[in-house]
């Protein structure tokens, strides 16, 4: 067969980019720390590593942005920015935040973020300095089930008890699904619990997924890579998704990663977009 030149450019470009040809990508951990000109940066970035993305899950806070308690009006007004924002980038899926000790305040916000097409609700224990076993925060994840808005929360284990603490809060919110990002952090050995949970009846409701942010990284070319792996498959590669958590890290740098991790291209493709796209209902809000 003869190919172009530009055909045989493309072949030899191929093995350098492993992404390249392949399934659709959903980053689902990307911040938006300066609005605009952070969602030209993220663009920039996939451009420059020959990437581009189904879609991306994208929240305003994190690094120079706090969503702190007692500020009610402020996480408002950010979360409508944020809003606004997406409708101008139809690849956003905008990930709004409240700060469960507003009680009342943080509820009400839910649901009026959920009423404008929210479905995913970023809470953060480290940054936002709340405890993970407070009811407050059960009230929030309860009722954001109700509203079917997923409740994403950061797992990275820089809190004692972090995982114990997301494990209980998911078995009382038993009809809300939860993405806990990064996976445990190093911490990751203790999710192989839910292998073992998904024998006890009634106990666990499988809605739990997480987000391989910063963890696929960190892993995947270590001595423990290998007990990393058969975690993910113990908590159900059904359950994982992709995601940078970008400006930290890229999503190049994310997809090299997990393909160092050596899982089945089936299971790559429910990481990079598969699963995302059944939590997110992402192809039948395209139709
Ligand atoms: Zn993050």
């Amino acid at each position: 067969m003869k190919l172009p030149w530009f055909g045989i450019a493309l072949m030899l470009l191929m093995p350098l980019n492993p992404a390249f040809g392949q399934d659709k990508l959903f980053d689902a951990h990307v911040h938006l720390w300066h609005g605009e000109e952070s969602v030209k940066a993220y663009e920039a970035q996939l451009k420059a590593a020959n990437l581009s993305v189904a879609g991306y899950g994208a929240m305003w806070f994190g690094g120079p942005n706090q969503a702190l308690a007692g500020n009610p009006g402020d996480v408002r007004a950010r979360n409508d920015a944020h809003l606004a924002l997406a409708k101008a980038h139809p690849g956003m899926l905008p990930i709004a935040t409240v700060h469960p000790y507003d009680g009342p305040a943080a509820i009400a916000e839910l649901e009026r973020v959920a009423a404008r097409g929210i479905k995913v609700l970023k809470i953060h224990p480290h940054t936002q300095k709340f405890d993970a076993a407070d009811p407050r925060v059960e009230a929030v994840a309860k009722r954001a089930g109700e509203l079917g808005v997923v409740v994403l929360m950061d797992n990275a284990n820089i809190l004692p008890g972090d995982s114990e603490k997301l494990f209980n809060l998911a078995l009382k919110c038993s009809k809300t699904k939860f993405i806990f990002a990064h996976l445990g952090g190093l911490n990751f050995r203790f999710w192989n619990i839910l292998a073992l949970a998904r024998t006890a009846e009634g106990l666990f409701g499988d809605n739990i997924y997480f987000d391989l942010s910063a963890i696929a990284v960190i892993t995947a070319k270590s001595p423990i890579r290998d007990e990393f792996v058969w975690t993910l498959r113990n908590v159900g590669v059904d359950h994982v998704l992709l995601g940078s958590d970008y400006p930290q890290l890229s999503l190049a740098q994310t997809l090299t990663a997990l393909d160092q991790l050596g899982l089945t291209d089936e299971e790559k493709a429910k990481i990079r977009y598969g699963n995302a796209s059944k939590l997110f209902g992402l192809e039948a809000a395209s139709k």
